[in-house]
């Protein structure tokens, strides 16, 4: 018999195949203040991560450690890749979603929705058709990173939809504070996380699940409640099994929404992402620290996979 090391909890024998019993739960980096938005970049071999109040953006690689990508990065937050594979990020301090682009310049996407200042985009997702999905809840011209502070401008926390013709929609109004979100490998579903419980205990602590009808959204419910805590960042595996921050670590859950097991982190997660040269990495962020763990099955992400 095995005996499970304490940072795995197994809720079904079905997360046994996702998460080896004897893999280990490694810290690869620390001494930051709020780390998020960690993104996996096989081509360069290295993951990307922000560490929102010291306004950097930190690259990770297994041969030469930390190092700084980029300094003075207006308090960017989540990050993810589009489809030709150009980073994609969300800045607080500039309330944008702002795209880096082959050469190293910045090309800023969306800043406004009908003549008003985004609240503090959050996190985002690009589908394969080069639509890039985002959410913009108020954390960050409310939380007073550095004393940066704002009213917000908007009447709603959105999630949006900005078209490849640069077309920003509303696709998703109805949530107190949207924050992170993912496609299932078929992009026929997006997962997003409601985290205003961060702010009224009244509000669930859930992901909501939405099938995705072209541009459109249409709302299927309560995917999973997430206790302890709240959700936050998420991403799903090839398998569509649904892989979300939560303040005990990581939990997994299949897409009928079991629970599956746990990945228990020592300090408050914030997001997470696949990526490792063969793949079978997850890399959490998590307050000060990334940790990373081997995982038995691959990010649905294309550029997660790793090689063969
Ligand atoms: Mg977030």
């Amino acid at each position: 018999m095995i005996t499970l090391p304490p940072h795995l909890e197994i809720h079904d024998d079905r997360f046994a195949t996702l998460v080896h019993p004897m893999s280990t739960l490694d810290e690869i980096a620390t001494g930051f203040t709020w780390t998020e938005g960690p993104v996996w970049f096989g081509d360069h071999d290295c993951l990307l991560f922000s560490d929102i109040p010291s306004q950097r953006i930190l690259r990770w690689s297994e041969g030469e450690g930390v190092s700084v990508f980029r300094s003075g990065s207006g308090f960017n937050n989540g990050n993810t890749r589009d489809h030709l594979g150009r980073l994609v990020g969300c800045r607080h301090g500039t309330r944008d979603v702002v795209r880096t682009e082959f050469d190293g310049s910045l090309t800023a996407l969306a800043d406004s929705y009908e003549g008003k200042r985004l609240n503090s985009p959050n996190d985002v997702v690009v589908s394969s058709d080069g639509a890039v999905w985002f959410t913009d809840p108020t954390y960050g011209i409310i939380s007073n990173f550095e004393g940066y502070r704002a009213e917000p401008e908007q009447p709603a926390r959105n999630v949006y939809r900005l078209s490849p013709d640069g077309d920003l929609k509303a696709v998703a109004s109805d949530f107190v504070q949207p924050n992170g979100l993912c496609f299932s490998p078929d992009e026929r579903v997006l997962y997003i996380a409601e985290s205003g419980s961060s702010h009224d205990d009244a509000v669930p602590s859930v992901i909501r699940k939405f099938a995705v009808d072209g541009a459109t959204l249409r709302d299927l419910g309560a995917f999973a409640h997430i206790t302890p805590g709240l959700p936050d960042g998420l991403r799903c595996d090839v398998l569509g099994n649904v892989w979300t921050s939560a303040a005990d670590g990581v939990q997994c859950f299949a897409p009928d929404g079991a629970l599956l097991g746990k990945i228990l982190v020592p300090q408050i997660v914030s997001n997470l992402c696949f990526g490792g040269r063969d793949g079978h990495r997850l890399f959490i962020t998590a307050k000060t620290s990334v940790y990373r763990v081997f995982v038995d099955v691959r990010g649905a992400e294309p550029w997660t996979r790793g090689a063969a």
